[in-house]
């Protein structure tokens, strides 16, 4: 993809998640591997919901800033999913709602966060993993993600927000409302004792999709 059709694709994808509510302000970042194995990135500071094509943040392969505003502060995050993600082509961060809320659940299970409720959610996302609290830009985020070691596409972190890593941007962004829309419906069914996917069910699809379920 040519990279203006990549910087016009971010922009677009942006201002349709600010425009649904999923991240407020100036929260959320994105970023996508360029054909030179490069990276677009969103700047710091900016909202999603009127991003500029021409000031993203644009590194090249050694991971120098050649380009465009100053990156997010939250690159960290991104760094450690390219890092240890051979196939990540894009990565997106958001403040959204239900995931937040649900990171702050005592009955959430940190090493799979989401309930078993749609079969969609397993495909796209496989286990997500939820990780500890941290002050914003703080590089021990990036460290936790790291320490994944590639295994997990979709992690939240505590009190702060979900990231997800997928093949490109379209993917991810795909990937990243399936997980706030099945945390939606983990708040809206909580304690009202909901009919999940069985193990036999569960099993069906990770076999049948070759989802990455360890
Ligand atoms: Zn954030």
């Amino acid at each position: 993809m040519s990279e203006t059709k990549l910087r016009e694709d971010i922009c677009w994808q942006a201002a349709s998640i600010f425009n649904r509510g999923m991240t407020g302000g100036a929260s959320g970042n994105i970023s996508v591997r360029t054909e030179d194995g490069g990276l677009l990135v969103t700047p710091t500071g900016s909202s999603f919901g009127r991003l500029d094509p021409a000031r993203l943040s644009r590194f090249d392969a050694a991971g120098n800033h050649i380009g465009g505003d100053k990156p997010t502060k939250e690159m960290p995050l991104h760094a450690a999913f390219y890092e240890t993600r051979r196939s990540a082509g894009a990565v997106v961060h958001l403040h959204s709602t239900h995931s937040v809320a649900l990171s702050m659940l005592p009955e959430t299970d940190p090493d799979n966060m989401l309930p078993p409720l749609t079969a969609y959610s397993i495909m796209r996302l496989g286990k997500v993993k939820l990780l500890p609290y941290f002050r914003p830009g703080d590089p021990a985020m990036g460290d936790a993600v790291r320490g994944l070691a590639g295994k997990r596409s979709a992690v939240v972190l505590a009190n702060h927000g979900p990231v997800v890593a997928s093949k490109d941007l379209e993917a991810a962004v795909y990937a990243m409302e399936e997980l706030e829309e099945t945390a939606k419906l983990a708040i809206l069914l909580r304690g009202a004792n909901a009919v999940h996917l069985t193990h036999e069910q569960i099993t069906d699809v990770v076999t049948k999709f070759e989802v990455d379920w360890d």
